[in-house]
């Protein structure tokens, strides 16, 4: 099976990619496919203004759709980080906390520099990620995995990507970038996301 994926992000592709591979290797199942917009012309520019996880992913999602041949599946993916401490920020905004132009560099640094002097007992926060599926005849369903943990006092780890290196999930002492690519699908909110979704999938036989 092919789903398209409607996002321009390559780290996204390929962790989600893995996650396909890592889930029908382990439960025999048909492979799945992680497909590049790219194949379909691209991904249309979509303005992610609805302020939720599931607004944005399902805009995303349905952009693609718009462009796929019949009978074929767009995956979206809308995911960001929020803080306790910033009152949920950057949450949605994530991907441009430093401004429309931010690199992820430059968004890591903001957070790093808003959470300065935060003790640690006050630097709780957790991933969010949204995967809205728009498939056959435009039948749409989201999936929605959570990853909690707290912010390390500074980025540590050169694996990953955007905020891994300050965020230590739940039951390690490491970031996300320390940790090897397989522990961090194991537990992060794309790799639950993904699980409910795969598990959907299969169930329709
Ligand atoms: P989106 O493309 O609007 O969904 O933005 C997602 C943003 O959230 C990314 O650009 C990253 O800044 C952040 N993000 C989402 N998932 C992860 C992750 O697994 N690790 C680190 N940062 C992430």
């Amino acid at each position: 099976m092919k789903l398209f994926l409607a996002s321009g992000n390559a780290h996204k592709a390929a962790e989600l990619q893995a996650l396909a591979d890592a889930h029908c290797a382990a439960s025999k199942a048909a492979p799945i496919q992680v497909a590049s917009a790219s194949e379909v012309g691209g991904m249309p520019s979509v303005v992610e203004d609805t302020g939720t996880f599931v607004g944005n992913a399902r805009k995303k999602a349905e952009a693609l759709h718009a462009l796929l041949p019949p009978g074929g599946w767009a995956l979206a993916d809308d995911s960001g980080l929020c803080v306790e401490a910033l009152g949920g920020a950057p949450g949605v905004e994530s991907a441009y906390y430093a401004g429309p132009e931010a690199d992820p560099k430059a968004n890591l640094r903001k957070l790093f520099l808003a959470m300065e002097g935060v003790p640690l007992e006050r630097r709780g926060a957790q991933f969010v990620c949204v995967l809205y599926l728009v498939g056959p005849d435009g039948f749409a369903i989201s999936f929605e995995g959570r990853c909690p943990g707290r912010l390390a006092l500074s980025p540590k780890g050169a694996g990953g990507f955007g905020y891994d290196p300050l965020f230590v999930p739940e039951g390690f002492s490491q970031t996300l970038a320390e940790i090897p690519a397989e522990a961090k699908n194991r537990v992060s909110h794309r790799g639950r996301a993904f699980a409910k979704c795969v598990g959907w999938l299969a169930g329709r036989g």
